[in-house]
């Protein structure tokens, strides 16, 4: 149900139309705000998959969008742990968990929005305040030129490179992960037959790597390389050397591990850069809010990313709705926030710690509960 028209928030601007941002613009519309979205980037979604946990789930619920994204997933409820000679080491119940690509799950929140329209190719270039230290416009990029936008909310849904957040928090610093991990989605009909509802995961504790593989729609599959970039890199970005990194690097995990990485293009492979940020004591100042990546980046390791990015939006509906002041309202949604972000954080670094080390305790499958203290 939508509640009466918001009279407050007129001018709400979300920069950022990724997972935070388009499931933010769906709360805000949903207590009658009506915000301007513009992302950097076109409509086309890049990105691999996610894996959405309890609480991104009960978010997509609460958006009202749990039953479709649900349908577009594929639920997965084991995991089949191996070695680093690939030789199955035990298996592992997993929580609630639905796998789904990137392009699904931005194609799902879209579909969500009502009459709140999407500029895309438009990047936000700056942020211009007024003397009483609140944000009074944005100035965006576009492929036609610049355009002043007036605001009197600016949501920061701009990842985790954010410009909003250098506005909320000037200090703060972004650190750069020990543990990178190469993504790639496959068309692999067999392999994800095989999988069913399975997760397959590899771990190879003496040498600082693990690989994993999980069925996504379509006959397709996500797979997944974690490496200790301090003993292992690619020597470039290039789809031959990635294969080739790849290959060398799974080569004694399983032959069903190894044989769709000869098949696959890796010019679609992504090699994701890991970092994170100490948080933030609050995730707003003025008339400016940070969310997801933008707010809290995370390491890989807790799968949180996506969730927290959905929880996120919720939260700042919730809190806006709640209070009629506007400071009020951005620091509810902070105190909210911050608990999850401080233990998700925490999780990250204990886990990319113990990897690192190769502890036999290493636990990476998503526990997305048993993060939040
Ligand atoms: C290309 C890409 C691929 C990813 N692949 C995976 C993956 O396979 N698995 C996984 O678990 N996580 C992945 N992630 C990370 C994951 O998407 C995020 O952790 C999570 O979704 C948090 O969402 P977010 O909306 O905060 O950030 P993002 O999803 O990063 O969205 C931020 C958006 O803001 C836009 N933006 C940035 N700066 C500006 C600006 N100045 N003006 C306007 N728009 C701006 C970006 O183009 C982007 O669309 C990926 C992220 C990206 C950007």
């Amino acid at each position: 149900m939508y509640s009466q028209p918001h009279s407050l928030h007129a001018r709400a601007l979300i920069l950022g139309a990724g997972v935070a941002g388009l499931a933010a613009a769906i709360g805000l519309e949903r207590i009658g705000v009506r915000p301007l979205v513009h992302e950097r980037e076109g409509e086309h979604a890049r990105g691999h998959a996610f894996l959405l946990l309890g609480n991104g789930l009960r978010a997509l619920d609460a958006l009202g969008l749990g039953a479709s994204v649900r349908a577009r997933g594929v639920w997965l409820d084991h995991a089949e742990i191996r070695d680093g000679a690939g030789r199955l080491s035990h298996r592992e119940v997993l929580p609630d968990c639905l796998v789904l690509t990137r392009a699904d799950l931005l194609a799902c929140l879209h579909s969500g929005l009502r009459q709140v329209q999407v500029t895309y190719h438009s990047r936000a270039a700056e942020l211009v305040c007024g003397a009483d230290g609140r944000i009074h416009s944005a100035v965006v990029e576009t492929p036609h030129g610049s355009a002043r936008l007036a605001t009197d909310l600016v949501l920061g849904c701009d990842g985790g490179r954010s410009l909003v957040r250098k506005f909320v928090a000037p200090a703060s610093q972004r650190r750069r992960g020990q543990v990178d991990e190469l993504v790639l989605l496959l068309d692999e009909a067999q392999v994800a037959r095989d999988l069913g509802r399975g997760l397959l995961k590899v771990h190879d504790l003496g040498r600082g790597l693990a690989a994993g593989l999980a069925p996504v729609t379509d006959g397709r599959v996500v797979w997944w390389l974690q490496f200790d970039t301090a003993r292992h890199k690619p020597h470039g970005d290039d789809a031959s050397e990635l294969q080739r990194f790849a290959l060398e690097s799974c080569a004694h995990f399983g032959e069903d591990l190894c044989a769709p990485l000869r098949r696959a293009e890796f010019d679609k492979a992504h090699w994701w850069r890991t970092g994170d940020a100490l948080p933030l004591e609050y995730f707003q100042r003025a008339n400016a809010v940070v969310l997801g990546d933008a707010a809290h980046p995370f390491l890989p390791f807790t799968s949180q990313g996506a969730n927290m990015a959905l929880v996120d939006a919720t939260r700042l509906a919730a809190a806006l709705e709640a209070h009629t002041d506007l400071d009020a309202a951005l620091v509810a949604y902070s105190r909210a926030t911050r608990p999850d972000a401080v233990a998700h954080h925490a999780a990250g670094v204990a886990l990319e710690r113990n990897f690192v080390q190769g502890a036999p305790s290493m636990a990476t499958l998503p526990r997305s509960e048993a993060c939040v203290s």
